[in-house]
């Protein structure tokens, strides 16, 4: 039987899961961490860095690395790190492709199928270019499957004893999903979902750099083009500040120099929990209105709701649990790992899909996440107006789904019709996203009104077919809609894939001490003198040992440098950071 992995290509961090021994659980990186943070770089020998070390590495030169990526897919958006240019296809291909190499590492054979997650409110670019991503990775994309599903398949899984109604509050780094999902004896079916691609944690960062920006008199998107060296320190500390105000009542973060560097003099600045809450109101603000949609598309009351689920790092933020505490009258559930929870509910997919035994009982149900229809015109006396929406998929309809809308000519002898094909909520096709167009040629002469069938399918993966029926020929004409979506060719892919095989890696079995590298180079510059001049020593002679490849020597040196960092950059335990058992 072949493996399939079940992978959460999250903005922040990714994680890949397996069924082991009847339960999902999730495969450890070359660190031995169940989270690879979505970054990738270049490093200055041209060689690719994924992971935990391409995110110390981004402090330094975030000129040479990509984040946030995921916000991008689906755009024309192109990174550009050292002297080559990669797609947010690649850039999540790189990430994928270092998942398998861990999933093959952990099962000692090699792995070709995955179910991928993305957002519920992913459109169709962004799912296509995801599927993409999964095929530059070397993978055969089982399924693209939405976030907030994963994660109730995950509680399903847990107690699927009782009858109810989950909704899943899924606030991650880039992006927030709601959905509302009803359990049952051995089923699980998706009844809405909402979501804003624009809203996460990331959001909450930004902001809090603004204020601290702010409060020295600065702006923060000036600084941003002026001193990215400064706003890329300052984000860091701001992250790390962040999360500790999830634990603490305060923290504080320091104002680097424009050169990045920090001198003896800049100022340390604190923030006070009630502050930091204060200050982040009105991002808060913005995860109401898609809650409200999506209890409305479910015909349901806050009151009915029987548990929330929460999922995403940014759901540890005390301000979010309050919050959602006060829609539901209610605490949310947290017993399983926000960080991993969609990771393991795509492990349980993927089981389902390979018909893993111990997991045959279970139905899973999704629904489209928004309204697909076509272009249409009305009629204003002996005018035509076009320019209207009329859809075929109300959003929220479960799939896979199949719909017929019947449409005519406007005018006598007109022999073609252009289908646009949209995606999307506006009354007008301008609010909306154009996916594509089909040309129906070869309509009879005759009068206004020759009839044509627009047949919509939407299949489990969210890929839209369009099929067009002349009604008095029969005649067919039929298109995946998403082939015309903006994405990469079959050629494009292939030529990707070669092209990261190009890329020079750094073994596997380099990966802790390239990460210990990466991060003793970001503090390096964090430290004042005295400590700088003991840490360049001890980096210094790791460094030789690693050229010398000696390997008592590099462990020798590695574990005084490990300890040293330790000492000196304690909020960098992988339980502060990244990973994710710690006392939330
Ligand atoms: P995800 O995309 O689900 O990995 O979400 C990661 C987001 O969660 C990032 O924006 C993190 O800053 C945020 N996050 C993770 N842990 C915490 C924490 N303890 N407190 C606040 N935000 C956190």
């Amino acid at each position: 039987m072949d493996t399939i992995v079940g992978i959460d290509l999250g903005t922040t961090n990714s994680a890949v899961s397996i069924i082991e021994n009847d339960k999902p659980i999730l495969i450890p990186n070359a660190l031995g961490e169940v989270l690879t943070p979505s970054v990738v770089g270049i490093d200055l020998h041209n060689k690719l860095i994924v992971g935990r070390a391409a995110r110390e590495f981004q402090v330094v030169h975030p000129e040479r690395c990509a984040s946030v990526f995921k916000r991008r897919m689906g755009s024309d958006w192109k990174a550009t790190l050292g002297d080559r240019t990669f797609t947010p296809e690649e850039l999540s291909g790189m990430i994928l492709k270092s998942l398998k190499d861990d999933a093959e590492v952990y099962l000692g054979h090699s792995v070709n199928r995955a179910v991928i997650t993305v957002p519920a409110y992913f459109n169709e670019h962004q799912r296509k270019a995801t599927m993409h991503a999964g095929q530059i990775a070397g993978f055969r994309v089982d399924r693209i499957f939405n976030e907030p599903t994963a994660a109730a398949l995950a509680y399903g899984k847990v107690d699927s004893h009782t009858e109810r109604t989950l909704l899943v509050f899924d606030l991650g780094g880039g992006t927030f999903d709601v959905s509302v999902v009803e359990i049952m004896e051995g089923a699980i079916e998706v009844k809405s979902s909402a979501g804003e691609g624009f809203l996460g944690g990331e959001d909450f960062t930004r902001a809090l750099v603004a204020k601290v920006l702010d409060g020295q008199g600065m702006h923060f998107e000036k600084a941003e083009l002026k001193m990215p060296l400064l706003v890329s320190r300052l984000m860091n500390q701001c992250e790390d500040a962040k999360r500790l105000l999830s634990k603490e009542e305060s923290a504080t973060v320091r104002m680097p120099k424009p050169d990045g560097t920090f001198a003896d003099d800049s100022p340390t600045i604190t923030i006070a929990r009630s502050e930091f809450h204060h200050w982040m109101d009105h991002v808060l603000a913005r995860v109401e209105p898609p809650v409200r949609r999506a209890l409305g598309d479910a015909g349901l009351k806050r009151t009915q709701i029987d548990e929330v689920i929460l999922v995403g790092g940014a759901t540890r933020m005390p301000s979010v649990v309050q919050r959602v505490t006060e829609i539901f009258d209610k605490p949310p559930l947290n017993n399983l790992n926000p960080d991993e929870v969609v990771a393991l509910g795509a492990g349980i997919q993927a089981g389902l899909i390979a018909r893993n035994a111990s997991l045959e009982d279970l139905v899973v149900t999704d629904v489209a996440p928004f309204t697909l229809g076509i272009e249409t015109c009305k009629r204003f006396g002996m005018n035509h107006r076009d320019g209207y929406y009329m859809p075929i998929i109300n959003r929220n309809t479960t799939i896979p789904t199949s719909r017929v809308e019947r449409v005519g000519t406007l005018y006598a002898n007109q022999r073609e019709i252009l289908l646009k094909v949209f995606q999307g909520e506006g009354r007008r096709v301008e609010d909306n996203i154009l996916l594509g167009e089909l040309a129906v040629k070869d309509i009879p002469i005759g009068p206004a009104g020759q009839e044509v069938d627009v047949r919509f399918t939407y299949d489990l993966n969210g890929v839209l077919e369009v099929e067009a029926t002349v009604v008095a020929t029969r005649k067919k004409v039929s298109r995946i809609v998403t082939k015309l979506a903006k994405g990469l060719t079959p050629e494009q892919i292939q030529e990707a894939v070669a092209s990261m095989q190009l890329l020079k890696l750094h073994p596997r079995e380099d990966g802790k001490n390239q990460f210990l590298l990466r991060r003793a180079e970001r503090l390096y510059a964090e430290l004042p003198p005295h400590e700088r001049l003991m840490l360049t020593d001890i980096l210094d002679a790791f460094e030789r040992a690693l050229e010398a490849g000696d390997r008592e020597s590099i462990d020798g040196m590695g574990s005084a440098l490990a300890e040293f960092l330790d000492q000196f950059d304690p909020g960098l335990n992988p339980g502060d950071r990244g990973t994710s058992d710690d006392d939330w």
